[in-house]
């Protein structure tokens, strides 16, 4: 793989490794929140349900105290009663089995209306705790409560009344225990109370939830009678702990199943759900989201939890509780997923777009043309030839100097200047318009040399135009070397017959932008047939060589010597008058005349002058001259003679 390549391919690399860990930071960061608050959402709705299930146990409880009061104060606590009771105490075994007997028949119609309210115990109990009279086991009686029963105890001891939950000898129950009194004296006390099984079903009617209990083991084991117990099982779910068979059909098995699953899936879940604070798990099962609360039943007196009831709520609605955080985090991480995607892309498009342009500056770096991007007013790019040939480091540096390269092409005619752009046009495009051979500029480069370009301009966008710029400086010298070449007389070096041909109009007409007329001077060597023939043609050639050499070191250098044929010359030269062109070739014809010619020695020459006038051909001009040369001759050789003027 070529060294560029494999570059851009860990650069990708490094890239997609870097938006990678940024996309999964972002998922995680997202994850946890959305888990977090979840977390909140559920501890809220687990507070509530908490809330609820404590204040729906005091209502309960509430409700059925007044019934309880109702019963006590209305037909317990009335002298009927208390007179009878109040002779227990001290009554022998007879008479107090007489009382006993009294009381049960005399109440018996109350303890039956109480079932059916709810109240499921009446119990009489004396002074010292011996158990009395329970309606619910008559034949049972006679056994002190001091120890199995505080509730009784602790009512005999202070003459208050108290409620709450106690466990007992047969049932356990929510006890409402009142003292009794005759007149003002204390005799004893009476219980009402209110089953487990009770409270359960009012919370299953009043809240919809399954229930269940179960109490401590160990407290069963202690407080209720030993023939008593087989009321209890040991419950499956939970070690240490047993559940009352009363109970057991108003249980749902789903209850028992989710509490199964629960605690299998959570290590010291049983220490967390037992605890002596109520506490709400929340778990989804068959198709709703059920909410089970552990509510601890304390023994009042010796405020320890016993047991617990446990109230399984189903809550459908609560099902996006669940859900929703998982659909947002699948939507959530998707989407981050299609951002690291396209960041990838875009990152990718990047590279590929950053590689091209490497490619192409190194393309442009390499031509051999300068290259440039502009919009015809502002340079945005140059490559390195361009800096080479200006002499500037950067872009920066020669945009300091020059608003743009056009600035620095030459006011010459024969190339593109800016003289040839008109108020708001385009350089860039007037360029482009022109025909090949007129998309030429010509500037001077780092070193003074002038260079001349050809310029190619294609439209890249309406941002710009890419110009190239190839140098023909060479070229050109070399052609004008070639047309120099092809219109010199090989042997003189003046200019010959051909390159008057070609170039007597531009001349004319330079003469006449000038405003100076045009001098023709019609020059023979005298007598050079004697040269020849004394000397030889190749000392007549050396003649005529230095001949061409002094007359052109005399006259001015815009003059053209042209040779008319022979030893025949023809002077072309603008001037003011023709005083002029007689003084330059009076100052010719004296130089000839002085000049000592190697081997030959002296050598003249005769001279004839005409001004070009205005309408007439420059042959009718020559012939002027001719004439007037023959008359040099004529006249004696060496001088000036004039033709007819205009
Ligand atoms: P006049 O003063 O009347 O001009 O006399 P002349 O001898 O100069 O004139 P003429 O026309 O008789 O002779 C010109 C001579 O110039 C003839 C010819 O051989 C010679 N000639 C022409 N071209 C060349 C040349 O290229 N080299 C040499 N060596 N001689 C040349
Ligand atoms: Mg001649
Ligand atoms: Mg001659």
């Amino acid at each position: 793989m070529p060294r560029g390549r494999r570059r851009s391919v860990s650069i990708k690399k490094k890239l997609a490794i870097k938006h990678f860990f940024f996309f999964m930071a972002l998922s995680v960061t997202f994850i946890t929140m959305v888990l977090v608050l979840r977390e909140e959402r559920i501890k809220e709705h687990l507070n509530a349900e908490k809330e609820i299930a404590a204040t729906a146990f005091d209502i309960i409880v509430d409700a059925l105290k007044s019934q309880a009061d109702t019963v006590f104060y209305n037909q317990v606590q009335v002298p009927e009663i208390t007179a009878l009771f109040s002779e227990a105490e001290a009554a022998s075994p007879q008479r107090r089995s007489e009382i006993r007997e009294a009381l049960y028949t005399k109440l018996l119609p109350v303890y039956e209306n109480i079932q059916l309210n709810h109240l499921k115990q009446l119990h009489f109990h004396l002074k010292n705790n011996d158990s009395f009279l329970r309606f619910h086991r008559p034949e049972k009686f006679g056994d002190n409560l001091s120890d199995v029963r505080s509730t009784v105890a602790y009512v005999n001891r202070t003459q208050q009344p108290l409620k709450g939950f106690e466990e007992g000898r047969i049932f356990n129950g929510y006890r409402f225990v009142y003292p009794l009194f005759d007149g003002n004296r204390h005799i004893g006390s009476v219980e009402l109370s209110v089953s487990v099984k009770t409270i359960l079903e009012k919370f299953q009617k009043a809240m919809g939830t399954n229930v269940d209990f179960m109490m401590r083991e160990d407290v069963v084991r202690s407080k209720v009678f030993e023939n008593e117990q087989q009321n209890y099982v040991p419950s499956t779910l939970f070690k240490g702990y047993m559940n009352e068979k009363e109970i057991l059909p108003l249980r749902n098995p789903e209850t028992t199943e989710l509490i199964e699953e629960y605690l299998a899936g959570h290590d010291e879940a049983q220490n967390e759900l037992l605890g002596d604070e109520t506490y709400s798990l929340m778990a989804p099962f068959g198709k709703a989201i059920h909410v089970v609360t552990f509510l601890p039943l304390k023994n009042v007196v010796s405020k320890k939890t016993v047991g617990y009831f446990v109230l399984d709520r189903t809550h459908r609605d609560l099902k996006y509780v669940f859900m929703q955080p998982v659909l947002l985090i699948i939507v959530g991480v998707a989407l981050l997923a299609l951002l690291f995607y396209l960041l990838c892309r875009a990152e990718d498009q990047k590279q590929k777009i950053e590689s091209e342009r490497y490619r192409l500056h190194s393309m442009l770096e390499l031509q051999k043309n300068i290259v440039i991007l502009s919009d015809g007013t502002l340079l945005e790019y140059a490559n390195k030839l361009f800096f080479d040939t200006l002499g500037y480091d950067t872009l920066t540096s020669f945009l300091l100097k020059h608003a743009c390269i056009c600035e620095l092409f030459m006011e010459d005619d024969r190339y593109f200047h800016l003289g040839k752009v008109k108020e708001g046009e385009n350089w860039l495009e007037i360029i482009r318009s022109l025909p090949a051979t007129q998309r030429m500029v010509a500037f001077v480069d780092v070193k003074g040399a002038v260079r001349i370009f050809t310029v190619a301009v294609s439209y890249v966008d309406e941002h710009g135009y890419i110009a190239a710029f190839t140098d023909i400086s060479l070229t050109m010298n070399q052609q004008s070397k070639l047309e120099e070449k092809a219109s010199r007389d090989r042997l003189t070096g003046a200019y010959n017959r051909e390159f008057l041909e070609t170039n007597l109009l531009a001349i004319e007409h330079a003469a006449k932008v000038k405003g100076k007329r045009l001098g023709v001077v019609m020059m023979d060597i005298d007598h050079f047939k004697n040269v020849n023939d004394t000397f030889g043609h190749g000392c007549g050639d050396d003649v005529l060589k230095r001949f061409v050499e002094i007359v052109r070191e005399t006259v001015r250098q815009e003059d053209y010597l042209v040779r008319w044929g022979g030893e025949e010359f023809l002077l072309l030269t603008m001037v003011d008058s023709q005083e002029n062109v007689s003084r330059i070739t009076e100052k010719v014809r004296n130089h000839i005349s002085m000049e000592n010619f190697p081997q030959v020695g002296r050598v003249t020459a005769s001279f004839g002058i005409a001004c070009h006038c205005e309408g007439s051909t420059f042959a009718e001009t020559v012939t002027k001259a001719d004439i007037a040369l023959y008359e040099a001759k004529a006249s004696g050789r060496n001088c000036l003679a004039f033709g007819e003027a205009c």
